[in-house]
């Protein structure tokens, strides 16, 4: 008789899609996959419904595979869903993970972006500026329904089990075919684990040369010719390695680009930002004030870049104004 398939469904939250993409950068392997596995639900390229899903049997997916923060209804809903009916839960990519991008809408409340997208957006004609409702009656009968949008962004741990995180913005192709395999081989690593990342920092692996040297600077990368050798963050371009579980392979700063740390924090640190923020203050030459206040003016958006993948997942995790 033949061996049972791996069922597996991999959904799409609140994200940008580049982590089905990452799935789909396997090439062939979608195919050796395809052949181990069925694929139950996938919205990007399987065309499953939410209805197939609800019928399940609880447990009877082996593998559920969600990308993309929790900002609405309907993404609390299915990954609800997708937990009472799996066996294995996974938290793909920086998104799930810990907020990711979306997550930096956390700086502002619910009613400013709506405000913005819907009253104040330039590219909207007058009359046409209605905001969106859960519930919209129509005339000819029943009425229109969208999910809840929220005050803020969540991680995929703070609504379901999560089993094992795979974090990265996207993930590495090889990740994603290694938790596959790990999957069907029933080798997945312990519960809670995250996969792929070591318990050093990006520095630790990184092979530029670090001299302690202080800078009374901060530039953009594209602000200066660096030193293809030295550490990034002693020559004024802010690199968040140290703050950041390394796994990567280093891949930013050996490409040349700081890295911005979406592989989330390192084991020890209670929160990233917070750690960035030490790694910088460490490097400030000057102890004067002022002039520390001139040298911080060269980095535009701190807060944005320390908390850029983590501030659903930071000691903060939403801004309150
Ligand atoms: S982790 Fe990155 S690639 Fe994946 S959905 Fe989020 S923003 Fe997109
Ligand atoms: S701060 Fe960046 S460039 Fe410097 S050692 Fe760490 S990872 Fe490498
Ligand atoms: S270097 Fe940093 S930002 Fe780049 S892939 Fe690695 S963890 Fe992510």
């Amino acid at each position: 008789m033949a061996e049972k398939k791996l069922q597996v469904a991999l959904y799409w939250g609140s994200g940008c899609g580049g982590c089905d993409v990452a799935v789909l950068d396997t090439h062939e392997f979608v195919l050796d996959l395809a052949a181990v596995a069925d694929i139950r639900l996938w919205p990007i390229a399987v065309d499953g419904k939410y209805a197939d899903l609800e019928a399940m049997e609880d447990g009877e997916l082996d593998l559920a595979i969600y990308n993309g923060a929790v900002r609405n209804g309907e993404n609390e809903h299915i990954a609800k869903l997708l937990r009472q009916k799996s066996k294995v839960m996974v938290a793909f990519g920086s998104c799930a993970h810990m907020g990711g991008i979306p997550a930096l809408a956390n700086q502002v409340a619910r009613e400013e972006i709506l405000e913005r997208v819907y009253r104040d957006n330039p590219s909207l004609e007058e009359g046409s500026r209605d905001v969106p409702q859960v519930r919209t009656p129509l005339e000819a009968g029943g009425e229109l329904t969208l999910p809840v949008f929220y005050n803020r962004v969540y991680r995929l741990s703070d609504v379901v089990d999560v089993d094992l995180f795979v974090p990265g913005c996207p993930p590495a192709p090889d990740q994603v075919k290694a938790v596959l395999k790990a999957a069907a081989s029933g080798l997945l690593p312990p519960k809670g684990s995250v996969a792929g990342a070591s318990d050093r920092a990006v520095c630790d692996d990184c092979k530029r040369k670090k001299e302690e040297k202080k800078v009374t600077r901060f530039f953009r990368p594209w602000e200066v010719i660096q030193d293809g050798e030295r550490c990034l963050l002693e020559q004024g371009i802010l690199c968040a390695g140290s703050a950041t579980r390394s796994g990567c392979g280093v891949r930013c700063p050996n490409s040349g680009m700081p890295c911005r740390g979406c592989y989330g924090p390192t084991p020890n640190a209670a929160d990233q930002g917070a750690k960035l923020l030490s790694a910088v203050a460490s490097i400030i030459d000057s102890r004067d004030p002022a002039e520390i206040e001139r040298i911080l003016d060269g980095l535009p958006d701190f807060l944005g870049y320390a908390y850029r993948f983590g501030m659903a997942a930071s000691l903060l995790k939403r801004s309150i104004r």
